[in-house]
């Protein structure tokens, strides 16, 4: 796959230039390594489709929109990750940078669904700011782009007064739009806010999402979600410390997301980092045995910590030191 490709400057650069974009789409995704087994190669994951190839809107894909931390890596965009089914896209965190990720990821998947006007329903893993710096943009700029829907978002407590805070901290701008030239109506940015506890907090016709209580830290509330359509269950675990209860939960799922930081890395910080690091996150390893005990289909790991500097395949090695399945190490704009 052409990396490169999957940023739209690139992109509309290369098909200009008769580049990489219309290559040949078989080609299998570097984001995925298997062990080799001699045997014939598994069937090919969507992602091999190619980037440029519009993925068939009937079936349920996981596009990652942001894999990175808190950290400021210019590849990485903040956590967001989106389920796009039955035409519609569900985002899970909205960290910075979202809505040009799903700006992005609409014009490399053909998803229209992603498109900034689209974004409709988001669900928070909690309140920290990786995970939330890009809600005021999510408010904000789909209104400015035509969005004419209400924005219905869930989450921890804290979820309310986060949205009354941020509409209350952009007002002049809201006024300025509303009663300026732009003529925007107040009434289409209608946030349609709802503090959830652990259980079924959303279902409709497309989608059924079940919220579950994960560690993190001094978070009171931090959660990871399953989420069920008709042809995919996708269990994403939001930032979380090492969860045994996770293997139950995510028992026969088709993909499990998780957070990951390299463990050989961390045994290189010092003791007060590796307590941290430790309680508040989970390494690959660690994944890679929840992923075993689950029997999940495939890993894609996300928010990836490499605390020593370690390069990617490491920490997809040691996912697979107990899962034998698909592991990918997700990148900002992937499709699965
Ligand atoms: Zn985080
Ligand atoms: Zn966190």
């Amino acid at each position: 796959m052409c990396r490169d490709a999957r940023q739209p400057v690139f992109l509309l650069l290369l098909l200009l230039a008769g580049g990489c974009v219309g290559a040949p789409t078989d080609e299998a995704s570097p984001t995925v390594e298997s062990e080799p087994t001699g045997e014939a190669p598994a069937p090919p994951l969507p992602t091999a489709q190619g980037a440029d190839e519009p993925r068939d809107p009937s079936r349920t894909w996981v596009v990652l929109l942001g894999t990175g931390t808190p950290g400021s890596e210019p590849d990485r965009s903040g956590p967001s990750t989106a389920i796009v089914a039955g035409g519609n896209a569900y985002l899970i965190d909205a960290g910075p940078g979202v809505v040009r990720r799903a700006s992005a990821a609409a014009i490399v998947s053909g998803l229209a669904a992603l498109q900034p006007a689209n974004l409709r329903v988001a669900f928070f893993t909690h309140l920290h700011s990786d995970h939330t710096l890009g809600y005021p943009d999510l408010i904000l700029s789909p209104w400015v782009l035509g969005r004419a829907e209400p924005l219905r978002v869930y989450g921890p407590p804290g979820l309310e007064s986060m949205t009354t805070a941020l509409l209350e901290a952009y007002r002049e701008d809201i006024r300025a739009r509303v009663e300026g030239p732009e003529r925007l109506r107040r009434d289409q940015l209608d946030v349609q806010t709802h503090e959830v506890e652990p259980g079924l907090i959303y279902d409709d016709d497309v989608l059924r999402v079940e919220a579950f209580a994960v560690p993190h830290g001094t978070w009171d509330h931090a959660y990871g979600f399953k989420l069920t359509t008709a042809d995919r269950t996708v269990v994403i675990s939001g930032d979380t410390g090492p969860f045994d209860g996770l293997a139950d939960i995510a028992a026969g799922a088709d993909v499990l997301i998780h957070e990951a930081y390299g463990a050989e890395g961390l045994r290189d910080r010092d003791a007060e980092i590796q307590r941290y690091h430790a309680a508040v996150h989970t390494s690959a390893v660690k994944v890679g045995e929840i992923a075993a005990r689950a029997g999940v289909g495939m890993v894609i790991l996300h928010h990836q910590l490499h605390l020593g500097g370690e390069p990617e395949k490491d920490l997809v090695e040691q996912v697979r030191l107990s899962f034998d399945g698909d592991v990918a190490y997700g990148h900002d704009l992937d499709v699965f």
